[in-house]
Protein backbone atom coordinates (compact mmCIF):
# COMPACT_ATOMS: atom_id res chain seq x y z
CA UNK A 1 0.00 0.00 0.00
CA UNK A 2 1.40 3.64 -1.02
CA UNK A 3 0.09 6.70 0.69
CA UNK A 4 0.81 9.98 -0.11
CA UNK A 5 0.53 13.13 2.42
CA UNK A 6 1.49 16.46 0.41
CA UNK A 7 0.65 19.74 1.60
CA UNK A 8 2.59 23.39 2.64
CA UNK A 9 5.61 23.49 4.82
CA UNK A 10 5.01 23.86 8.93
CA UNK A 11 1.64 22.05 8.39
CA UNK A 12 2.41 19.09 10.21
CA UNK A 13 3.43 16.47 7.12
CA UNK A 14 6.16 15.00 8.65
CA UNK A 15 4.80 14.36 12.13
CA UNK A 16 1.56 12.99 10.90
CA UNK A 17 3.29 10.58 8.25
CA UNK A 18 5.85 9.48 10.59
CA UNK A 19 3.66 8.71 13.23
CA UNK A 20 1.17 6.61 11.33
CA UNK A 21 3.83 4.91 9.87
CA UNK A 22 4.79 3.87 12.93
CA UNK A 23 1.46 2.85 13.91
CA UNK A 24 0.66 1.16 11.30
CA UNK A 25 4.36 -0.67 10.47
CA UNK A 26 4.77 1.06 7.17
CA UNK A 27 8.08 2.52 5.96
CA UNK A 28 8.63 5.99 6.50
CA UNK A 29 10.14 7.90 3.08
CA UNK A 30 10.70 11.87 3.98
CA UNK A 31 10.82 12.90 0.08
CA UNK A 32 11.94 16.59 1.90
CA UNK A 33 14.94 15.16 3.37
CA UNK A 34 16.45 13.89 0.25
CA UNK A 35 15.94 17.23 -1.27
CA UNK A 36 17.85 18.63 2.07
CA UNK A 37 20.42 15.61 1.86
CA UNK A 38 21.38 16.93 -2.13
CA UNK A 39 21.32 20.66 -0.80
CA UNK A 40 23.85 19.86 1.68
CA UNK A 41 26.13 18.44 -0.54
CA UNK A 42 25.62 21.36 -3.20
CA UNK A 43 26.65 23.73 -0.16
CA UNK A 44 29.40 21.51 0.88
CA UNK A 45 31.24 21.24 -2.43
CA UNK A 46 30.96 24.26 -3.13
CA UNK A 47 28.82 24.31 -6.40
CA UNK A 48 26.86 27.73 -7.04
CA UNK A 49 23.38 26.91 -6.46
CA UNK A 50 22.31 29.13 -9.63
CA UNK A 51 24.43 26.28 -11.42
CA UNK A 52 21.73 23.81 -13.06
CA UNK A 53 24.48 21.88 -14.80
CA UNK A 54 26.91 20.82 -11.99
CA UNK A 55 23.99 20.07 -9.84
CA UNK A 56 22.71 17.47 -11.90
CA UNK A 57 26.05 16.28 -12.10
CA UNK A 58 26.26 15.63 -8.70
CA UNK A 59 22.54 14.41 -8.12
CA UNK A 60 23.25 11.56 -10.25
CA UNK A 61 26.40 10.81 -8.40
CA UNK A 62 24.79 11.25 -4.69
CA UNK A 63 23.80 7.92 -2.67
CA UNK A 64 20.64 9.16 -0.26
CA UNK A 65 19.65 6.54 2.39
CA UNK A 66 16.62 6.80 4.74
CA UNK A 67 16.62 4.26 7.22
CA UNK A 68 13.71 4.21 9.84
CA UNK A 69 14.68 3.52 13.63
CA UNK A 70 12.73 0.91 15.83
CA UNK A 71 11.76 4.17 17.72
CA UNK A 72 10.21 6.22 15.13
CA UNK A 73 12.89 8.44 14.26
CA UNK A 74 14.60 8.79 10.67
CA UNK A 75 17.92 8.73 9.73
CA UNK A 76 19.21 10.76 6.41
CA UNK A 77 22.29 9.20 5.01
CA UNK A 78 24.30 11.33 2.52
CA UNK A 79 27.11 9.08 0.55
CA UNK A 80 27.38 6.70 3.82
CA UNK A 81 27.15 9.66 6.58
CA UNK A 82 24.78 10.53 9.00
CA UNK A 83 23.08 13.81 7.94
CA UNK A 84 20.11 13.80 9.93
CA UNK A 85 20.63 16.62 11.85
CA UNK A 86 23.18 18.58 9.30
CA UNK A 87 20.08 18.79 6.85
CA UNK A 88 17.73 20.57 9.12
CA UNK A 89 19.96 24.03 9.69
CA UNK A 90 18.52 27.12 8.63
CA UNK A 91 21.18 27.77 5.63
CA UNK A 92 19.99 24.53 4.18
CA UNK A 93 16.38 25.61 4.70
CA UNK A 94 16.91 28.51 2.74
CA UNK A 95 18.11 27.78 -0.50
CA UNK A 96 16.56 23.89 -0.67
CA UNK A 97 13.59 24.96 -3.02
CA UNK A 98 15.84 26.73 -5.15
CA UNK A 99 17.44 23.13 -6.34
CA UNK A 100 14.24 21.46 -5.86
CA UNK A 101 12.80 23.17 -8.70
CA UNK A 102 15.75 21.72 -11.36
CA UNK A 103 13.66 19.17 -13.22
CA UNK A 104 16.58 16.82 -13.75
CA UNK A 105 17.32 17.01 -9.72
CA UNK A 106 13.60 16.07 -9.22
CA UNK A 107 14.27 13.09 -11.93
CA UNK A 108 16.64 11.77 -9.93
CA UNK A 109 14.92 11.71 -6.71
CA UNK A 110 11.61 10.83 -8.04
CA UNK A 111 13.29 7.58 -9.13
CA UNK A 112 14.94 7.04 -5.67
CA UNK A 113 11.26 7.41 -3.87
CA UNK A 114 9.85 5.39 -6.45
CA UNK A 115 12.27 2.62 -5.71
CA UNK A 116 12.02 3.22 -1.92
CA UNK A 117 7.99 2.80 -1.59
CA UNK A 118 8.24 -0.21 -4.01
CA UNK A 119 10.17 -2.43 -1.37
CA UNK A 120 7.08 -2.15 0.98
CA UNK A 121 4.35 -0.57 2.49
CA UNK A 122 4.91 3.29 2.87
CA UNK A 123 3.84 6.61 3.76
CA UNK A 124 5.76 9.40 1.31
CA UNK A 125 5.56 12.83 2.41
CA UNK A 126 6.73 15.89 -0.07
CA UNK A 127 4.82 18.30 -2.39
CA UNK A 128 4.25 15.67 -5.47
CA UNK A 129 3.65 12.64 -4.12
CA UNK A 130 0.09 12.17 -5.12
CA UNK A 131 0.01 14.56 -8.22
CA UNK A 132 3.82 12.41 -9.85
CA UNK A 133 5.78 10.12 -7.56
CA UNK A 134 2.50 8.11 -6.83
CA UNK A 135 -0.23 9.63 -8.81
CA UNK A 136 -1.71 5.68 -8.49
CA UNK A 137 -1.38 5.98 -4.90
CA UNK A 138 -4.07 3.97 -2.63
CA UNK A 139 -4.63 6.63 -0.32
CA UNK A 140 -4.01 10.66 -0.97
CA UNK A 141 -3.66 13.21 1.84
CA UNK A 142 -3.42 16.98 1.29
CA UNK A 143 -2.58 18.48 4.50
CA UNK A 144 -3.02 22.29 5.37
CA UNK A 145 -3.27 24.64 7.90
CA UNK A 146 -3.61 28.25 7.92
CA UNK A 147 -0.01 30.40 7.64
CA UNK A 148 -0.07 31.91 10.95
CA UNK A 149 -0.49 28.47 12.67
CA UNK A 150 2.20 27.21 10.40
CA UNK A 151 4.43 29.61 11.46
CA UNK A 152 3.70 29.26 14.50
CA UNK A 153 4.18 25.53 14.49
CA UNK A 154 7.71 25.92 12.45
CA UNK A 155 9.11 28.38 14.94
CA UNK A 156 8.45 25.66 18.14
CA UNK A 157 9.31 22.96 16.10
CA UNK A 158 13.15 24.62 15.14
CA UNK A 159 13.32 26.43 18.98
CA UNK A 160 12.97 22.85 19.56
CA UNK A 161 16.10 21.65 17.96
CA UNK A 162 18.12 24.04 19.55
CA UNK A 163 17.86 27.03 16.78
CA UNK A 164 17.70 30.78 17.61
CA UNK A 165 15.46 32.09 15.04
CA UNK A 166 12.42 34.77 15.31
CA UNK A 167 9.15 34.62 13.93
CA UNK A 168 9.49 36.64 11.27
CA UNK A 169 12.49 34.79 10.09
CA UNK A 170 10.32 31.28 9.90
CA UNK A 171 7.51 33.31 8.45
CA UNK A 172 10.14 34.65 5.55
CA UNK A 173 11.01 31.28 4.65
CA UNK A 174 8.00 29.40 4.80
CA UNK A 175 6.65 32.48 2.82
CA UNK A 176 9.34 32.66 0.14
CA UNK A 177 9.38 28.28 -0.34
CA UNK A 178 5.66 27.88 -0.73
CA UNK A 179 6.16 30.54 -3.58
CA UNK A 180 8.56 28.76 -5.23
CA UNK A 181 6.95 25.49 -4.43
CA UNK A 182 3.85 25.93 -5.93
CA UNK A 183 5.02 28.36 -8.61
CA UNK A 184 7.84 26.00 -10.15
CA UNK A 185 6.79 24.69 -13.91
CA UNK A 186 8.04 21.38 -12.72
CA UNK A 187 6.02 19.17 -9.87
CA UNK A 188 4.81 22.70 -8.36
CA UNK A 189 2.84 21.80 -5.34
CA UNK A 190 -1.10 21.80 -5.44
CA UNK A 191 -3.29 19.26 -4.06
CA UNK A 192 -4.59 16.02 -6.14
CA UNK A 193 -7.90 16.00 -7.71
CA UNK A 194 -8.75 12.64 -5.36
CA UNK A 195 -6.29 13.83 -2.29
CA UNK A 196 -8.46 13.74 0.97
CA UNK A 197 -8.05 17.40 2.25
CA UNK A 198 -7.17 18.27 5.96
CA UNK A 199 -7.09 21.77 7.56
CA UNK A 200 -5.12 20.59 10.95
CA UNK A 201 -5.16 24.39 12.10
CA UNK A 202 -7.27 23.46 15.16
CA UNK A 203 -6.68 20.12 14.91
CA UNK A 204 -4.13 18.07 17.68
CA UNK A 205 -1.36 16.05 16.13
CA UNK A 206 -3.63 13.07 17.87
CA UNK A 207 -6.73 14.64 15.96
CA UNK A 208 -5.18 14.55 12.47
CA UNK A 209 -3.52 10.89 13.36
CA UNK A 210 -6.65 9.55 14.15
CA UNK A 211 -8.34 10.97 11.03
CA UNK A 212 -5.33 9.84 8.68
CA UNK A 213 -6.02 6.47 10.41
CA UNK A 214 -9.64 6.31 9.91
CA UNK A 215 -9.27 6.81 6.45
CA UNK A 216 -6.62 3.98 5.85
CA UNK A 217 -8.53 1.73 7.78
O1 LIG B 1 9.44 18.79 3.52
P1 LIG B 1 10.53 19.84 3.67
O2 LIG B 1 9.99 21.16 4.11
O3 LIG B 1 11.67 19.36 4.49
O4 LIG B 1 11.08 20.02 2.19
C1 LIG B 1 12.09 20.92 1.88
C2 LIG B 1 11.91 21.45 0.47
O5 LIG B 1 12.12 20.40 -0.47
C3 LIG B 1 10.52 22.00 0.13
O6 LIG B 1 10.36 23.36 0.48
C4 LIG B 1 10.46 21.80 -1.37
O7 LIG B 1 11.11 22.88 -2.05
C5 LIG B 1 11.29 20.57 -1.60
N1 LIG B 1 10.46 19.37 -1.80
C6 LIG B 1 9.97 19.14 -3.06
N2 LIG B 1 9.29 17.99 -3.32
C7 LIG B 1 9.06 17.11 -2.35
C8 LIG B 1 9.53 17.33 -1.05
C9 LIG B 1 10.22 18.50 -0.80
O8 LIG B 1 10.15 19.96 -3.96
N3 LIG B 1 8.40 15.96 -2.66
Amino acid sequence: MIVAIDGPAGAGKSTIAKITAQKMGFLYIDTGAMYRALTLKVLESKVDIHNSQRIIELALITSIDLVNEPDGTLKVFLDGRDVSSAIRQPFITKVVSDIAKIKEVREVMVKLQRRMGKTRDSILDGRDIGTVVFPDADKKFFIDANPEERVKRRHKELIGLGQDVSRDDVKADLTNRDKIDTTREVAPLKKADDAIYIDTTDLSINQVVNKVMGYLR
